[in-house]
């Protein structure tokens, strides 16, 4: 009997929906894929989500308080959005998710949340507020907003032994959202061993290397063709590109279906999937202060490197000295013919003569 697992996503923290968002744009899988029994060996998924359902209200609050007081066996919670600390709010609250069935009064997503992870299966963090605090965990935010890694422990582990799962971005690539649930599937059936996470939770497997080392405007960036102007196709480095020193996989992936992707599309690598986001990249458009001495090192050798491919290029041109002719292929090809035609003119006389 195949296996069966819920996935509840909460997107009401500090959130602009951005991950919700990103999900409908998934195609490597698309999440009709993952739910709907296309794909091979994956265990039978209950998808919860509260833009996607068709239930609202009370109706679909429902499976988040079974699955909170322990009656749904296996489900894969989602957090979007980052948590704030609801100790500043004084009398009031910064983030609530539907109503208390008895009371009335809201329940707050710190409650929802400690409560579910109790419970779950395995816990996932989508998008930079929730994984590090992203843009609401700026100095002087008064919610104290924070990931969830700090809000429940970088060492907090699931009843299964998995620690948070992190997919960091702003927003979150789509297609990273489901290969880290289609690969949590697949461990949760018994088909993939326990996933592999870098040192702030990351799936390895998206995010072990940087931008730039699969970014379109790589070759550019080494032969030191830098852009001065955005719309330019050179490297855009020089205009405030962080690539070199960000985990990231738009640019080998693009960002919908194999197509767009920030760098390789002209726009600067900003460093949204970093813990560090935003304060350390900031302000936006200015050249890194690493990539000073980066590009002015590319430019010594970059440009007579480029010179030399240039004079290696034109050889490529030409075809092997062996293949060469002096006339036209063409030409030389009527003179033989010509020839041979006469040569079977000549033997056809001397046969008429016998
Ligand atoms: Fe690297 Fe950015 Fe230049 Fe791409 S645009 S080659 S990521 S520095």
């Amino acid at each position: 009997m195949s296996k069966e697992i819920s996935v509840l996503w909460l997107n009401a923290a500090l959130s602009c929906d951005g991950e919700s968002v990103a999900l409908t744009g998934a195609t490597q899988p698309s999440i009709e894929d993952l739910i709907g029994g296309v794909i091979p060996n994956l265990p039978k998924v209950n998808f919860h989500h509260p833009i996607l359902a068709f239930e609202t209200g009370d109706d679909f609050l429902e499976v988040f308080r079974r699955a909170a007081d322990g009656e749904i066996e296996d489900f894969i919670l989602v957090i979007e959005g980052s948590i704030p600390d609801e100790s500043l709010a004084e009398n009031g609250y910064f983030a609530s998710f539907g109503t208390d069935a008895e009371n009335g009064e809201p329940i707050k997503v710190c409650d929802w949340i400690d409560r579910l992870v109790e419970q779950a299966w395995a816990v996932v963090a989508v998008g930079t507020c929730a994984t590090f605090g992203g843009v609401h965990a700026m100095p002087g935010n008064p919610t104290g907003a924070m990931g969830l890694a700090d809000y429940l422990g970088w060492d907090w582990k699931s009843k299964a032994e998995i620690p948070i799962v992190n997919i960091s971005g702003c927003p979150t690539l789509p297609d990273n959202i489901t290969q880290t649930l289609l690969y949590l599937l697949q461990q949760f059936n018994g088909t993939s061993p326990m996933i592999e996470l870098d040192e702030v939770l990351r799936p390895k497997f998206l995010f072990g290397e940087t931008l730039h080392e699969g970014c379109d405007r790589g070759g550019l960036y080494e032969e030191a063709k830098f852009a001065e102007n955005y719309g330019e196709k050179e490297c855009i480095v020089k205009l405030g590109c962080w690539g070199p020193v960000v985990n990231c996989n738009v640019g080998k992936r693009g960002w919908q279906n194999g197509v767009g992707g920030c760098a390789n599309y002209g726009g600067v690598c900003i460093g949204c999937t970093m813990p560090s986001f935003p304060e350390k990249f900031m302000s936006f458009m200015n050249q890194p202060p690493g990539s000073l001495l980066s590009s002015q090192a590319i430019a010594t050798y970059g440009k007579a490197i480029n010179s030399l491919r240039q004079y290696t290029l034109a050889s490529m041109k030409e075809e092997p000295a062996w293949r060469q002719k002096t006339e036209p292929h063409r030409k030389l090809y009527q003179i033989e013919r010509q020839s041979t035609v006469k040569s079977h003119q000549s033997s056809d006389d001397v046969k008429t003569d016998d």
